[in-house]
């Protein structure tokens, strides 16, 4: 992970202090995805995450779509949005998950689980797991094991 990134660090304290109160939906702006993308099989153009994240991540997507483009394999898995702002817990857990704070994305929810360990089981290019690490976004098949598709804001 760069050392240079603005992002906290992942504990609640932390994300508090940063993002605000997670749930805030004030805190939301409505941003355009830069390609074609599918959320449960239906097309969508825009999504909601934190102010504070949306520069960022409409860089990463832009950089995986000029980069990638014409890439099937790679595409497949960018375009099959899974989320960002959703005011929930960690699943199994009691504590937010950044998700609840609009400064988490998922990317092809199916095949990159809990259960599918990263990267025998799952299936998320290293090339957009770079993507999101160049923008110092912490990548969670990377880091824990697991759950490939999700990557977020923080150290
Ligand atoms: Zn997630």
């Amino acid at each position: 992970m760069p050392a240079n990134n603005p992002w906290p660090e992942s504990d609640q304290q932390s994300l508090r202090a940063f993002y605000g109160e997670p749930g805030d939906e004030s805190n939301l702006v409505t941003v355009d995805f830069p390609f074609a993308t599918f959320y449960e099989g239906k097309r969508i153009s825009k999504f909601r995450c934190h102010k504070k994240v949306a520069d960022s991540l409409i860089k990463i997507l832009k950089k995986i779509g000029e980069k990638y483009g014409k890439n099937r394999e790679i595409m497949e898995e960018a375009e099959d949005f899974g989320g960002v702002f959703n005011f929930r817990n960690k699943r199994g857990g009691s504590t937010y998950s950044v998700h609840a704070w609009g400064a988490a994305i998922d990317l092809d929810a199916d095949d990159n689980t809990f259960r599918d360990s990263w990267p025998m089981q799952s299936d998320m290019p290293l090339e957009i797991m770079e993507e999101f690490a160049k923008e110092g976004w912490l990548s969670a098949g990377a880091f824990w094991g697991y759950d490939s598709m999700h990557f977020q804001a923080t150290r």
